[in-house]
């Protein structure tokens, strides 16, 4: 995990080190608290949709795969109705009744006090197939199925969720998902060091994408994992909870494997790209969640929540060089390639319904979710979340999004404390 040099494919200059710092002495810390606010833990999210691929595989008797699901009364109040008290961000009109034709009366009147430039940009817009820009297509906010899941019950870590269960859901991303080229060894990234030139940029960062998510997940379970079960049951009343931490032997078999060592450990750096890529999505989207109203019923805990926000946010735009995706879909063929670009997205949500473990699909449709979002935030003209359009991202799209951009957060902050442990001549060096 001795990572060095700049992140390729982001189209910006930026090496390891200048992330790592900046992750661990700015980000990190902030997020970590933002993400224990109400507001951010509780997430809304659909596990009982069957798997569309393949039958279940009942890997789920799993004790650590098990997610504690919170009552309806335990969400506050505000979230729960948080459509019907969500203010319209319109200069015109600030004070607002509270529902939704109101809104849509409020968003018509702003079309009159565009300027010149916004006009152009909903022209731009309407070339754009709406449909191509939800990049998480599967409405869940409207799913009667959906639950409320206190992300703070549930930690991300070791489950146990592995063999040919685990290996059939990568497979399927991988081999069917990724645009990579069918028959290739499962092992080897496609897009190693070799081949990169080969390929066009936005397939490499679609692999690159799905690859650092991968490789963020195996640090997560890596870094809690089980180190010691007293407790029998963990559900067990009166029991003492099992103990959690690093292990890096466990890190080291997820990334030390042959085929990584061949690619120069590229899997720890996309992990790096996708994190400059959900960065990226949070600051160009800053002007649009400055303005949305994070609202939980409490408005004590909602000023410290809108401060600690727009603090983040202020971080988040002094980071030196972003992640510049105007290189990507900038070429004549690439309405085309958008759509394929989506279709296969739209698959790799679909199969997170095959994960044979909850607690792991809840983490991993949470993080697709959040990653579709930055995608549909970095793919959308700037009218769309710039002015009058507060639902352009609905309070569960900000949730996945900044616990998802948190997860990486996370894993490149855990990178540095197994770089501690396996010291620079150590194995993993
Ligand atoms: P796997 O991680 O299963 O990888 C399969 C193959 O993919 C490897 O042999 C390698 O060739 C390739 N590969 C591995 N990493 C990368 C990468 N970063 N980029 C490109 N190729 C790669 N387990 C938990 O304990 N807790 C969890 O929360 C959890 N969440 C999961 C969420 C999802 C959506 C899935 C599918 C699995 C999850 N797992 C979780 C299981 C975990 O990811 C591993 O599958 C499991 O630990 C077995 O790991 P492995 O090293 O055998 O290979």
């Amino acid at each position: 995990c001795q990572l060095q040099g700049t992140i390729d494919d982001c189209t910006c200059q930026i090496d390891t080190e200048t992330v790592d710092q900046f992750n661990n002495y700015k980000v990190y810390p902030r997020l970590s608290s933002l993400l224990s606010k109400d507001y951010f833990r509780y997430f809304q999210v659909n596990l009982k949709r069957p798997c569309p691929f393949w039958d279940d595989d009942g890997s789920c008797s799993f004790e650590f795969c098990q997610v504690k699901t919170c009552r309806e009364e335990d969400v506050p109040a505000g979230l729960k109705g948080q459509r019907a008290k969500i203010k319209p961000f319109t200069a015109k009109d600030y004070s607002y009744g509270g529902n939704e034709d109101c809104a849509d009366e409020d968003l018509g009147s702003i079309n009159l006090t565009l300027s010149e430039e916004t006009q152009a940009g909903f022209e731009r817009w309407k070339v754009y197939d709406q449909s191509l820009v939800d990049f998480c297509t599967v409405k869940d906010e409207i799913d009667s199925d959906m639950q409320y899941v206190d992300l703070l019950l549930n930690p991300e870590r070791y489950t146990g969720y592995k063999g040919p269960s685990a290996i059939r859901v990568w497979d399927a991303i991988y081999k069917e998902n990724c645009f990579r080229s069918l028959g290739a060894s499962n092992s080897l990234g496609p897009f190693g060091t070799d081949s990169s030139e080969e390929v066009c940029i936005e397939k490499r960062t679609f692999y690159r994408a799905i690859s650092g998510l991968h490789a963020s997940i195996n640090t997560h379970l890596s870094s809690k994992y089980l180190l010691s079960d007293s407790s029998g049951s963990l559900f067990k009343k009166g029991k003492p909870e099992p103990e959690w931490g690093l292990n890096v032997t466990e890190f080291l078999n997820h990334f030390e494997k042959p085929e990584a060592r061949k690619t120069g450990f590229p899997w720890l750096k996309n992990l790096y790209f996708l994190y400059l890529m959900e960065l990226r999505a949070i600051w160009k989207a800053s002007t649009f969640l400055r303005n949305f109203d994070l609202y939980t019923g409490n408005s004590e805990d909602d000023a410290d929540l809108k401060d600690a926000v727009k603090d983040l946010l202020t971080v988040v735009g002094n980071f030196p060089s972003h992640f510049d995706e105007k290189a990507l879909f900038s070429t004549k063929d690439s309405m085309k390639l958008r759509s394929e670009f989506h279709e296969r997205f739209t698959n790799i949500t679909r199969i997170m319904d095959c994960v044979g473990c909850q607690k792991c699909k809840l983490w991993g449709k949470l993080q697709v979710k959040g990653l579709g979002t930055a995608l549909k935030i970095l793919f959308s003209e700037p009218p769309n979340f710039t002015r009058g359009q507060q639902e352009f991202l609905s309070r569960n799209e900000i949730v996945a999004l900044f616990n998802a951009f948190g997860r990486l957060s996370e894993s490149i902050h855990q990178l540095e404390n197994f770089r501690r442990m396996i010291g620079p001549g150590g194995k993993g060096g």
